[in-house]
């Protein structure tokens, strides 16, 4: 049983705002521009400003801005990744709005790499066919964009900001609209401690959920949030089983927990190939593509060959493409392998998958508004229906900037009145803090890579024997873990549903796509009691 009414401390002070913002990726700042519009906003983050996964974001933003490229194209590639299903209403807004925003963007100050003409320079990456990818600084995209929008939000002064914020809950009406958000502030002065802001509008946009694994790429606050206090105020969550691993993530040793550094596929693609611990090969035979095998399946086969192994992580041998080449290209590379006392150069590189990108989360339409009213939803944290089964890569970045334009857009028109809250009266308490790492290790044995009924059923057990040992501490790191609790129960209840592989859903026990049955979207949201109950809706 999932906590699902919770209450924090009485509010030690209250601040009003006619919208509030939070999270400061490229969603939440971008919403936050927008919303502008529609009136004061307040922009709150649980961390320093630039802390969540866009400014890790490497490979950069999908648009169709090349003459040989079309909207149509860009549409015909993401419905290919999403495996049926994406809902194409909002896949056709992602493209054909997509080149718009990310001029927008270039517009703003964020200096994308061009050619010496000036031309924005586009590469290609898995399940494009064109190149449609813009970038920055070779491969640091995110934290450009990151520091144009953070420059553009510093020089508005109708947006105000408060830093290490860690939202609770949201405030709700006696209609169960939302009408602000509670928040415990590590400030000074009079805004410290438990505090709440009241607003006609709520815009989550807190990013991905990486942390409910024990490896993932995804940074500290990837903590799902925004995805359990939707779910707490009773709206929808969609596609949360579907979860993108990356097949190489740096492992740092025994017992390492939270976020790994990304070890780029370009280091295949150059000749790197995957070892076990006995030096052979791990992707030989399982696809004619052999190491360059789309990201799904290496993960697969690495998980595969891990288990059969006993082994928590394997080999990358990149020893054969010299020197002159790693130091060149790959210095992010040798930095991290520097700092875990591995030298590239002479010895294999460990790693393992890592989460890396969660297709799913609270459901939106088509102008961000969930099934809650006066809360909204953009960027990693919300389900457009545009990933569909699979993110495309690079558009998640899009998908960020697109959606969350037009929340600023729906404010504008429908800014609701402002409202009473009303206090929850049977407040459930928090989950320990001190079982996060079990946590995350029991959500990555039984529900990562490879999933079937008995890992989710033990998964859900090992859950369920956490949620017993309530222990009520009202700690920052027990509303986080009791938020992790809330992504993994509806993470494990949608995988073990599912009875099918699609996408990024992989089950051992039915190894097939099943469209007969399986064309559908699980939609799912928390009841009062603690369970989360499963719907079925059709695609699109
Ligand atoms: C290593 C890596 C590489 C990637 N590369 C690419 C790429 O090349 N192209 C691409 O399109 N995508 C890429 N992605 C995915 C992409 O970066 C993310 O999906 C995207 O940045 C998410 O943006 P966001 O604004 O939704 O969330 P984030 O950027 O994660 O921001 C979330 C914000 O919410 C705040 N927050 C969270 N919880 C709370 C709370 N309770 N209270 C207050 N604030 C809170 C966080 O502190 C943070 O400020 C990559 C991801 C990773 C991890």
């Amino acid at each position: 049983m999932i906590p699902a009414r919770l209450r924090a401390a009485a509010p030690g002070w209250t601040a009003t705002a006619d919208v509030v913002v939070v999270g400061s990726g490229i969603a939440g700042l971008t919403a936050a521009l927008h919303a502008r519009a529609a009136g004061r906003v307040l922009l709150v983050t649980k961390a320093l400003l630039d802390a969540g996964s866009t400014r890790w974001a490497q490979g950069g933003i999908a648009a169709a801005l090349a003459p040989d490229d079309s909207p149509a194209a860009h549409f015909a590639d993401t419905m290919t990744a999403g495996a049926g299903l994406c809902d194409p209403a909002a896949v056709e807004v992602l493209v054909t709005e997509g080149p718009d925003r990310v001029r927008d963007l270039a517009a703003l100050g964020a200096a994308f790499d061009r050619d010496p003409e000036g031309v924005l320079e586009l590469t290609r990456e898995g399940g494009h066919l064109h190149r449609r990818i813009v970038h920055a600084g070779g491969d640091a995209t995110g934290a450009e964009v990151e520091r144009a929008l953070l420059a553009a939000v510093a020089a508005a002064d109708d947006i105000e900001v408060i830093e290490h914020a860690l939202v609770l809950d949201l405030l709700l009406d006696a209609q169960r609209r939302a009408c602000g958000v509670t928040l415990h502030v590590l400030g000074e002065g009079t805004r410290d401690g438990v505090g709440a802001v009241r607003a006609r509008a709520v815009v989550l946009a807190t990013g991905g959920m990486g942390q409910v694994y024990a490896s993932t790429t995804n940074p500290d606050v990837s903590t799902g949030d925004g995805m359990a206090v939707a779910a707490r105020a009773g709206a929808a969550l969609a596609d949360v089983e579907f979860v993108q691993f990356h097949p190489t993530a740096l492992w740092s040793g025994p017992g390492a927990v939270g976020r790994q550094p990304l070890v780029t596929e370009a280091l295949r693609g150059e000749g790197g190939i995957l070892l076990d611990a006995h030096g052979r090969r791990v992707m030989t035979d399982v696809h004619p593509l052999g190491d360059l095998a789309p990201r799904d399946v290496v993960a697969k086969q690495m998980s595969r060959v891990m288990a059969e192994q006993g082994v928590d992580h394997l080999l990358l041998d990149v020893r054969g493409l010299g020197a002159d080449l790693l130091t060149r290209r790959f210095p992010t590379l040798l930095a991290n392998c520097a700092e875990i006392g591995v030298d590239p150069l002479r010895d294999p590189v460990p790693v393992a998958p890592a989460a890396h990108y969660a297709s799913g989360g609270v459901r939106t339409d088509l102008h961000g508004r969930t099934t809650v009213g006066g809360l909204y939803a953009c960027g990693e944290v919300a389900c457009t229906g545009v990933h569909g089964a699979n993110r495309l890569a690079s558009n998640s970045l899009l998908e960020g900037l697109v959606f969350a334009t037009r929340i600023g857009a729906a404010l504008e028109q429908e800014l609701p009145s402002p409202s009473q809250p009303q206090t929850s009266d049977r407040p459930d308490g928090l989950v320990s803090a001190a079982a996060r790492t079990e946590l995350q290790r029991a959500m990555t044995e039984g529900a990562g890579v490879l999933r079937s009924a008995d890992s989710l059923q033990h998964t859900a057990k090992t859950l369920d024997a956490i949620a017993a040992r309530i222990d009520g501490a009202p700690a920052p790191e027990a509303w986080e873990t009791t938020n992790l609790m809330t992504v993994a129960s509806a993470l494990v209840t949608a995988a073990a549903h599912r009875e099918e592989t699609r996408g990024s859903h992989w089950r051992e026990d039915y190894p097939d796509r099943d469209d007969a049955r399986w064309l559908v979207r699980i939609q799912q949201r928390l009841a009062p009691d603690g369970e989360f109950a499963v719907e079925e809706v059709a695609v699109g």
